[in-house]
């Protein structure tokens, strides 16, 4: 997967392949000039934001992977906001919380069963409350599986369905984050900041932000949508309005970023 990036010396548009980093260390293909493009963008982010192309270009089931691995990444991102959050509040040094957190990291990054139940507990610890969306309804677990693990071939409605209740999720649970993502945000920036140190000379570092689904939101570029009033959402109905609230909230997302979407990941991807 890659995205479009000028070159800063002779503007050619260059195609380069995401990376788990961040960062991208690119060679002109017209001129030769050697270049470093730092993406200030998460990987949920950026598997949300592929999974929404491939949907917006009629790949459904290729999209279903996409936003299931931008949900087990947001819980990632999620439980580190959390972790720095906390650290923050001590006299612990940056990066020596940091440290601790990929260590630990390290002991449950090979299994999202793992994962899911650190995101548990922080969702506990930082909320006060039970994180009940957790169930498999809640989390779409069985078609996920259907599709990715048995090979299902959705309809359009089921992953317009999907993406949306993923969409609404990540949404709601970054709102309540709210400043604590910074944090997060701060460990990529330490990560390019030691990259930058090492480039060598003559190499052109260029920082992009890319716009997305979730960009919209967290800099206040996204319409509120009203949740619908229901007393009783165990009910038909409340069921009901739950999912039309999720589609109405992914639809004005995309309505209002789907375009900037498409110029970030260009046509050749
Ligand atoms: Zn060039």
């Amino acid at each position: 997967m890659d995205f479009p990036t000028p070159c800063p010396a002779c503007g050619f548009e260059n195609r380069v392949a995401f990376t788990d980093s961040g960062v991208h260390d690119v060679t002109c293909a017209q001129c030769r000039a050697r270049s470093c493009v730092f993406l200030r963008k998460q990987r949920f982010e950026v598997l949300f934001d592929l999974g929404t192309r491939a949907l917006m270009d009629g790949y459904a089931r290729e999209a279903v992977a996409s936003f299931a691995a931008a949900l087990e990444r947001f819980f990632e991102f999620y439980v580190r906001a959390f972790a720095l959050e906390r650290a923050a509040g001590t006299e612990q040094d940056f990066s020596a919380a940091l440290g601790a957190l990929d260590g630990t990291w390290r002991h449950v990054a090979s299994q999202s069963e793992r994962q899911l139940g650190m995101f548990a507990l922080a969702y506990l610890l930082r909320q006060g409350r039970e994180p009940d969306f957790l169930t498999p309804a809640g989390l779409g677990t069985d078609f996920r599986n259907r599709v990715i693990h048995r090979g299902a071939l959705p309809t359009r409605a089921e992953v317009d369905a999907y993406a949306a209740a993923v969409f609404t999720l990540i949404d709601r649970l970054l709102t309540e984050l709210g400043a604590a993502a910074t944090h997060v945000e701060l460990a990529q920036e330490g990560v390019f900041a030691a990259h930058l140190a090492r480039l060598p000379d003559g190499v052109t570092a260029v920082f992009e932000e890319h716009p997305g689904m979730f960009r919209a939101r967290r800099f206040g570029g996204l319409s509120p949508v009203t949740k619908p009033e229901r007393p009783h959402q165990t009910d038909a109905r409340g069921l009901n309005d739950a999912r039309a609230f999720q589609q109405a909230l992914f639809q004005r997302a995309l309505a209002e970023r789907g375009e900037l979407l498409r110029a970030f990941k260009g046509s050749g991807g």
